[in-house]
């Protein structure tokens, strides 16, 4: 009697020490890092509030930060050594007491500083921390987020987002075609295209009925760190004539046609405001992010754009013959070319007998992928495979920084002025900063 009960009480703590080291308090869902000239900030997302403490260390410079009571998730563990700015060289963690000790190795002393900022809305607590050490000489903002970026020979990114799903059926047309189920078929169809051309890989916000929040979209789209964003969709209108596919980017005027302010409108869910939603970064990444790349993000995502239309051009009968520009919120990504394709009016007989084939999908499908090839294969970003293949095939690029004109590019490189525009298939000398050009043999 006396041993039974010595061996219950000898067991229970055992039990209870088991059962706390597998659930902790908290878990490090995200690490984000931001760079402006001169500080690093670091943001650890947390599922759940954890105490923490912070202290630098030198020769090497680094700077601890403890977490305790903490997890981290196995996402943010494969990912971290993709953290890295001017001043931080990687970031590298233990698990420690039940907790998390991260070391920040620096390249230079800094002067670090941690902040706490408490839960709000769907948002977890957060840990900032701020990384000091005066101007350097670049004077350029990266946002770096944990997806990959890697050895020169990356794949392009392409987050396909088909709209609605789950309880947001999305538009109801004739022959009872739903939009959330044709834009899912699409966008799988989309994403296969793309994942079978080589240094091209797609992610998709959902591939499942389910129900995402546009903030969950831009957020799979930014951990991706996508290179575009393919929102897809299909309307339905009062009038049953209104017809014709469309491709859209986004508007910063607000100037915008009247058919623009009522689908911007339609596709507008409830928990976003007007503007951009930009609450989970913090102010200050938000404003450094706006200047820097709004504009030029809106021209690639009008070149792209033009590039999709083209081919969708061959499959379906067009809404208009150039690309559209609304104030869509699924666009307002500042840092990530943006476009949304209406694929065709549910609301039109035909358009829903269209749509409701899957042979018609398939061909549309491929009609947008072949414009997205098109489009990278003429500008692939630095460090991508496609940029390495062209590269290795002797073809030149080059990117366009401040100043220069397309009549520049082309005496410098003794090329005419025509054949410069050929081989970019421009259709006017329209260039912006950093577009990447494909410089023929002269
Ligand atoms: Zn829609």
């Amino acid at each position: 009697m006396y041993k039974k009960i010595f061996s219950i009480n000898w067991l229970l703590p055992v039990l209870i020490l088991t059962l706390s080291s597998v659930v902790h308090a908290a878990q490090v869902k995200d690490i984000r890092v931001g760079t402006q000239s001169g500080s690093t900030r670091l943001v650890f997302e947390l599922s759940g509030a954890a105490e923490h403490r912070m202290f630098p260390l030198s020769n090497p410079d680094r700077v601890v930060l403890d977490v305790s009571d903490a997890d981290i998730s196995q996402s943010v563990v494969n990912d971290l050594k993709a953290l890295s700015s001017d001043a931080l060289m990687r970031v590298r963690y233990a698990k420690r007491n039940n907790g998390l000790r991260f070391v920040l190795d620096l390249s230079q002393k800094v002067k670090a500083k941690s902040t706490v900022l408490a839960a709000s809305g769907e948002y977890g607590p957060r840990i900032m921390v701020e990384l000091e050490y005066g101007a350097s000489q670049s004077s350029t903002n990266v946002i770096k987020s944990l997806a990959s970026i890697s050895n020169g020979k990356r794949d392009i990114v392409v987050v396909i987002d088909p709209g609605h799903g789950g309880k947001d059926p999305g538009a109801l047309g004739q022959f009872k075609v739903r939009e959330k189920d044709i834009v899912l078929s699409i966008g799988r169809e989309l994403a296969d295209r793309l994942n079978a051309t080589p240094g091209i890989k797609a992610v998709m916000t959902r591939s499942t009925d389910e129900y995402l929040q546009l903030r969950e979209r831009s957020r799979i789209a930014r951990e991706a760190n996508a290179d575009l964003l393919i929102s897809v969709h299909a309307d339905a209108f009062t009038k049953p004539s209104a017809r014709g596919a469309s491709v859209w980017a986004l508007s910063l005027s607000g100037k915008t046609s009247e058919m623009g302010r009522w689908l911007a409108q339609q596709e507008k869910e409830t928990d976003l405001v007007g503007g951009i939603s930009l609450d989970d970064k913090d102010q200050l990444l938000a404003e450094v992010l706006l200047d820097m790349s709004m504009n030029s993000t809106i021209q690639m995502s009008l070149d792209i754009g033009s590039k999709v239309l083209g081919n969708m051009r061959r499959v379906a009968v067009l809404h208009k013959n150039s690309v559209q520009q609304a104030g869509f919120v699924v666009l307002k990504s500042p840092d990530i070319p943006s476009i949304l394709v209406e694929t065709g009016f549910v609301s039109n007989a035909t358009e829903a007998k269209n749509l409701g084939s899957r042979a018609y999908r398939v061909r549309l499908a491929a009609s947008i992928a072949k414009g997205v090839e098109d489009f990278f294969t003429a500008n692939p970003p630095d460090g991508t495979f496609i940029a390495w293949q062209q590269n290795q095939r002797g073809g030149s690029t080059y990117t366009v920084s401040k100043g220069d004109t397309l009549s520049d590019i082309a005496r410098r490189n003794n090329v005419t002025l025509d054949a410069l525009r050929s081989a970019n298939t421009l259709k006017n000398d329209v260039i912006w900063i950093g577009q990447k050009l494909s410089i023929p043999a002269s």
